[in-house]
């Protein structure tokens, strides 16, 4: 019987995920369909019901029902439990296991371009969930992380929470005292939805987000959003010389990372990166 997958989002159309899986799950000939669940929050718990029920092998968590599905999990990886949000699930049957891979995405992106992260430091914009998995990902790696974020109490919230896991790696200020400061390192993270919110943004706003003058501060710029691909965080970057590391390296990475946890098989990377790269713009 052809094993059923999908993710799960709200809204989910625009997922990039159903070719990349059905490029993977063809190329190793294995018997399964990748799919699309469109859910509402108010519906999760019902449509978790009927994943059991109907057999669906496993599903991609994304926005936003990362942290609200890990009540409905009954084992929950020790990764997910510390991040707090889990973007894999696996469907044992009788109940649920969830992992999260988004963090591993980020590392494999970064370490792919710069090598090991130990002692390198990182300034990451954004303190939400994507921000979360990347940052712990960073310091796991034992890199140091300075967070930037628009309510600088959400930054702070996470330093004092991976503070206690990790010890004093971490430290957060608000973006506008980034934008007095420009405080340096090794990389330059974009973590936050801006690109993808306000798709038409004014050159002026672009520039106050992220002046050029910072960006020259860091020898490696990665942006998560992969809508558009060059994003004007590495339109700037690239005409900086920098290195630039573009979104969907992670999404790569963590999909391949979900692909093993479902099938047990390495995933075939070059089939998924064509099959995504034939879908970006
Ligand atoms: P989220 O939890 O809603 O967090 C959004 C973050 O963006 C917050 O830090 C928010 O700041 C900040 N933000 C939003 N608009 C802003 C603005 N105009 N100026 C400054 N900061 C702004 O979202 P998320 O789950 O972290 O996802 C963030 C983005 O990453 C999404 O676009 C998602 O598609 C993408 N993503 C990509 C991958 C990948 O594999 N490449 C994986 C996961 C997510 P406040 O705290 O001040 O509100």
């Amino acid at each position: 019987m052809t094993k059923k997958y999908g993710i799960l989002a709200f809204p989910a159309a625009h997922s990039l995920s159903p070719v990349m899986f059905n490029a993977a799950f063809k190329a190793l000939n294995i018997d399964a369909q990748y799919g699309i669940f469109e859910v509402a929050p108010e519906n999760l718990s019902d449509f978790m019901k009927d994943v059991l029920s109907e057999n669906i092998h496993g599903l991609s968590v994304s926005l936003p029902h990362k942290e609200m599905i890990m009540k409905l999990i009954e084992r929950i990886s020790p990764d997910s439990q510390k991040i707090g949000a889990v973007n894999t699930v696996v469907n044992k049957g009788t109940y649920f296991e969830g992992h999260n891979t988004d963090f591993i995405g980020s590392n494999q992106a970064l370490i792919e371009s710069i090598g090991p992260l130990k002692d390198k430091k990182a300034v990451v914009i954004g303190a939400g969930g994507a921000a979360r998995a990347i940052i712990y990902g960073l310091l796991k790696e034992n890199a140091e992380v300075l967070i930037v974020n628009r309510s600088p109490e959400k930054g702070q919230k996470m330093v004092e929470e991976f503070d206690s896991l990790f010890g004093a790696k971490i430290s957060a200020i608000s973006h506008e005292e980034a934008l007095k400061t420009f405080p340096t390192g090794d990389i330059l993270i974009q973590a936050t939805s801006i690109w993808t919110l306000k798709k038409e943004l004014t050159e002026e706003e672009i520039l106050h987000f992220c002046p050029a003058e910072w960006i020259a501060n860091f020898d490696t710029v990665m942006d998560i959003i992969y809508r558009p691909l060059m994003t004007p965080l590495l339109t700037t970057a690239k005409k900086l010389g920098k290195k630039i590391i573009t979104g969907e390296k992670m999404l790569l990475y963590q999909a391949a990372e979900q692909f093993k946890i479902w099938t047990g098989e390495k995933a075939p990377l070059q089939v998924m990166r064509e099959a995504l790269d034939g879908n970006l713009l």
